[in-house]
C-alpha cells in the first residue's frame, strides 16, 4: 500500500485520525511539554522518524501541528538531513530553526496546506458545511479551530 493510500484510510471521516496515520506510517509520535513559542518538530535519524508535538497546546492545535509535521515527512523528508526541524509559532510566519537543511518558508506553506488538506478534506468539509451551515459545529466535528475552518472554507469558495 502506498503512503497516500495509508493516509487516505485515516482521513475518510471526521475527525480525521492524524495520529493513527502517523503511526501507521511507522513514525514515532510523541507529545511532550515544550516552550510556549514552540509547536512541534520533525526529526530524522537515518530511516527513523519522530514527530513531536507540544503537549501544552489545545487538542485542535496539536492535531494541526501533527498534520503539519506529517506534511514534512510526506513532502520533504528527502530534503532534510538528520536532526530536528523545529516549528515555532503556528499563527505567525514559520521560523524553521533546525540544523543544516533545505527547508524554506515555501516548504512551511506547503506543510500547512498539506495539514489543511488532510484535516479538512475538501469533499467532506463542503458536504458537512453545506448541511449544517455552522462554522462552530463543523469545526467541532473535524477537531479543528473555527479560524482554521474559516480559512479552509474561504479557500474552497464556500464562504466569502
Ligand atoms: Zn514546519
Amino acid at each position: 500500500m502506498s503512503e497516500w493510500e495509508i493516509i487516505r484510510q485515516y482521513t475518510q471521516r471526521p475527525p480525521v485520525d492524524v495520529v493513527g496515520a502517523i503511526r501507521a506510517l511507522g513514525i514515532l509520535y510523541r507529545e511532550e511539554p515544550m516552550r510556549q513559542d514552540q509547536s512541534g518538530y520533525f526529526q530524522k535519524s537515518g530511516n527513523y522518524y519522530t514527530i513531536g508535538v507540544n503537549a501544552n497546546e489545545s487538542p485542535q492545535r496539536k492535531r494541526f501541528t501533527a498534520a503539519h509535521e506529517l506534511g514534512h515527512y510526506v513532502l520533504h523528508r528527502d530534503l532534510l538531513q538528520n536532526g530536528q526541524h523545529l516549528d515555532r509559532l503556528f499563527s505567525g510566519p514559520f521560523e524553521a530553526t533546525s540544523g543544516p537543511n533545505r527547508i524554506s518558508p515555501y516548504h512551511e506553506v506547503q506543510a500547512n496546506r498539506f495539514a489543511a488538506d488532510i484535516l479538512m478534506p475538501a469533499a467532506l468539509v463542503s458536504q458537512r458545511f453545506q448541511r449544517l451551515m455552522d462554522v462552530g459545529a463543523v469545526a467541532a466535528e473535524f477537531g479543528v479551530s473555527p479560524s482554521a475552518l474559516k480559512i479552509r472554507l474561504k479557500n474552497l469558495n464556500l464562504i466569502a
